[in-house]
């Protein structure tokens, strides 16, 4: 029977060849490799015709699954289309063939794009500068809490040790908190998926340096006492950190300016047309307000009404946070796709996005539990724990069936106050039909959970593989051919 997917190494047969080299037209080194160096038997390398390696890799792509192949609606991680223009602007070879140690003198284009790149930035989240250093969001964090700590050392309050961190939040947050030294201090939310502000009165004390809050939050809910929590931190001498990866849902509408933050990060790579996943590249700017603009990491690109330069005589910054320019590449996309949109083109992917999320959520509200119960922004989340109770069938197991249907599952058991979560994130980029047959295809897997309970648990069928060891997937992962000699 035919393997689902034939390794190169399977297909190998002696002395067949994928490349013809021409004769050698420089005259051969003196010098051999020394004896110790040398390889003592041919390495073992597929030996394979070009057509071979041509369909292996073809093969191999053909079983990723992509934004650019289907809806992809992964809570937490927006994963929106991309419009391809922005790809094309990052290449043109004026910014692709530059090198960052060329001069400024020679680089003015792109130091003009950095500029005006976090001015739109600071525009869009209500804040005064910000650095598009950072290489993602997590490098965002550290480097806004690295700030508030400084900020906090300045006014002499550097015994200032804990970081409030709601039990919603996305787990970078606390694992950021803690690399900086800080110890986390979880807030509970309150029965409409808020910041319980009664908790978090108690918590309260000269050494808490801050919080760390997602707003909307990763229920997809709007914290609606926001200006309260950001009077209860500020009144106490700490700081505000807004978790911006996601920003569909605010942009043009409501700036963490505006709700009382103070320092921000944004995901260029989720809400500014990079696509992500695969593990980058990434960016994750930081906006601050006024009072933390001293902090900021150098160099910061300023203008002096006739060129573009770099600033290093930054005293009181925390320092470099990464090399060069940061992830040039993603900005242009930033960039450019803030430019096509345009202010109107914004506020319509927040209008969009949390209309696709309303309408799908009602959708699926009669089918699966629904925790929180309000008008939700650009994603929502539901439960599986009616079908697990009923016949034993598990999210997991109705998101891997949700692969027969042929979308990519939403994210699943997160957030963790949320039992047999699964986090729906739709975009603004999604049509009706496709939103409709998502939810077609998550009813319909509800009623199979009823009637075929084994059918959703051995799913996926339609894969090369089905279930993996996740655990072991992920901590020893083979990725490479090993011989069986
Ligand atoms: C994705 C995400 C992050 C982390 O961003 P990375 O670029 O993956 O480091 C932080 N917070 C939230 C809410 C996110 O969705």
């Amino acid at each position: 029977m035919k393997k689902p997917v034939e390794l190169i190494f399977e297909l190998s047969k002696p002395g067949r060849k994928a490349y013809s080299l021409p004769a050698c037209d420089v005259p051969e080194a003196s010098e051999k490799i020394p004896e110790k160096f040398a390889r003592k038997a041919d390495a073992r390398l597929p030996e394979v015709f070009e057509v071979d390696v041509v369909r292996h890799f073809t093969r191999l792509s053909q079983l990723n699954y992509a934004v650019d192949i289907g809806f992809y609606p992964l809570g937490s991680c927006t994963m929106k289309y991309n419009p391809k223009v922005n790809e094309v602007v990052s290449r043109l070879p004026g910014f692709l063939r530059i090198h960052p140690y060329q001069p400024e003198e020679m680089v003015q284009g792109a130091l003009k794009l950095i500029y005006d790149l976090e001015k739109m930035l600071c525009e869009i989240t209500g804040m005064e500068r910000a650095t598009l250093q950072p290489a993602a969001g997590a490098h965002g964090e550290l480097t806004g809490l690295m700030i508030i700590k400084t900020a906090l050392e300045h006014r002499g309050e550097g015994h200032r040790n804990k970081i409030i961190i709601p039990d919603s939040a996305h787990g970078t947050n606390p694992a950021s908190a803690s690399m900086v030294g800080y110890e986390v201090v979880e807030v509970k939310s309150d029965e409409r998926g808020n910041v319980d502000v009664e908790d978090l009165k108690k918590l309260m004390s000269g050494e808490v340096a801050g919080i760390m809050l997602t707003n909307p939050n990763t229920l997809g809910l709007f914290e609606e006492r926001i200006d309260e929590i950001s009077k209860i931190i500020h009144d106490a001498g700490g700081l505000l950190y807004y978790d911006g990866a996601n920003l569909n849902a605010n942009l043009g509408k409501a700036r963490p300016g505006d709700m009382g933050f103070d320092v921000v990060h944004l995901n260029l790579h989720k809400t500014f047309s990079t696509p992500h996943g695969g593990g980058g590249p990434g960016s994750g700017p930081i906006a601050v307000t006024k009072e933390l603009v001293p902090f900021l990491p150098a160099p910061l690109v300023e203008y002096d009404g006739n060129r573009y330069y770099l600033n290093y005589d930054r005293p009181s910054s925390i320092g470099r946070v990464r090399s060069f320019y940061g992830n040039f590449n993603v900005m242009i996309k930033a960039y450019a796709y803030i430019l096509t949109m345009g202010p109107e083109g914004l506020r319509e992917v927040a209008e969009c996005s949390v209309l696709s999320a309303n309408y799908l959520m009602k959708r699926l509200r009669d089918y699966f539990d629904l925790p929180y119960d309000r008008w939700c922004k650009h994603e929502f989340v539901i439960s599986g724990n009616r079908q697990k109770k009923s016949k034993g069938v598990t999210t997991l197991d109705m998101v891997k069936r949700l692969i027969d249907y042929g979308f990519h599952p939403p994210a699943v058991y997160f957030p963790l106050i949320v039992p047999e979560a699964m986090m729906v994130e739709p975009t603004e980029t999604e049509s009706l039909e496709t939103l409709d047959a998502f939810a077609e295809s998550l009813i319909a897997i509800a009623k199979e959970a009823e009637e075929n309970p084994q059918l959703v648990k051995e799913s996926p069928k339609t894969t090369p593989v089905t279930r993996l060891d996740e655990v072991t997937a992920a901590k020893r992962p083979i990725v490479k051919w090993e011989f069986e000699s």
